[in-house]
């Protein structure tokens, strides 16, 4: 395993009512000891909808699970219909922020510069950016994959002061891997990792994401520069997404 301590991300995209997402929380905090804390980071990311619920359980429970969003808007304030701001997210106590999923840039239209200025809005916030990258299936059969992810980076990350690139996460997702079933292989993800890590400020650490199940975490995790999971479909069970925190302990 890698140096640093893991981080382990839940996605749950639009799954889960704040009553669902209360019970998978309680559950998750029923099985996970105390030194599994120590060993792994864990962060789950539920809808708007459901952040205050879960702010409340995991505070008022004092469950050690960081609490995170997968999207906001790069404005503070104003006449944005729809959208939720950083600052209202820190309000939350949430510590993390998802921006430029590929689900986002696919079917919201999220340009490289739309996740520059989120990710700085983010950091503003006081909240850590998870920015993720990835390829299409096309560009890894054209051989483009480390070309496009350092780009994606390079522009995420253009003129930010290092202080505050050092407080970012990064989460490599080939495009052709969420949701599909189908992961890198633990070597595909340790190459790109690799390949970013030489490019990317300081210490920023490198999750992994793309159909990480209990069976294949293990492998993808014991790649050296792989520094955790950013897991989708499987974290929206606590079952699931245990046996992958477990995976990395
Ligand atoms: C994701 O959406 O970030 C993701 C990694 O999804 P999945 O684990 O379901 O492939």
């Amino acid at each position: 395993m890698p140096e640093r301590k893991p981080l382990m991300a839940g996605n749950w995209k639009m799954h889960h009512t704040h009553l669902e997402a209360i019970q998978v929380v309680q559950k998750l905090s029923y099985r996970l000891e105390n030194k599994d804390y120590d060993d792994v980071e864990v962060v789950v990311c539920p809808a708007f909808t459901a952040l205050r619920s879960v702010q409340t359980t995991l505070e008022g429970d004092r469950i050690p699970i960081g609490l995170g969003a997968q999207n906001c808007y790069f404005e503070t304030q104003g006449a944005f219909t729809g959208e939720v701001s950083p600052t209202m997210l820190a309000k939350l106590h949430v510590q993390y922020v998802i921006v430029g999923h590929s689900e986002r840039r696919e079917l919201f239209g999220e340009t490289d510069d739309i996740v520059a200025k989120k990710l700085r809005a983010v950091l503003a916030a006081d909240m850590q950016p998870i920015v993720c990258v990835g390829e299409s299936l096309a560009q890894r059969e054209a051989g483009e994959t480390n070309t496009f992810c350092t780009s994606q980076v390079r522009t995420a990350f253009a003129n930010l002061p290092a202080d505050k690139a050092a407080r970012c996460v990064v989460a490599y997702e080939p495009i052709w891997a969420i949701g599909t079933g189908r992961n890198a292989t633990p070597e595909q993800a340790q190459e790109v990792h690799a390949f970013l890590r030489a490019r990317l400020p300081g210490d920023t650490p490198i999750l992994y994401g793309g159909s990480v199940k209990p069976q294949n975490a293990a492998a993808i995790f014991a790649m050296p520069d792989v520094d955790g999971g950013l897991i989708g479909g499987a974290s929206l069970k606590s079952e699931s997404f245990l046996g992958i925190v477990n995976a990395a302990v």
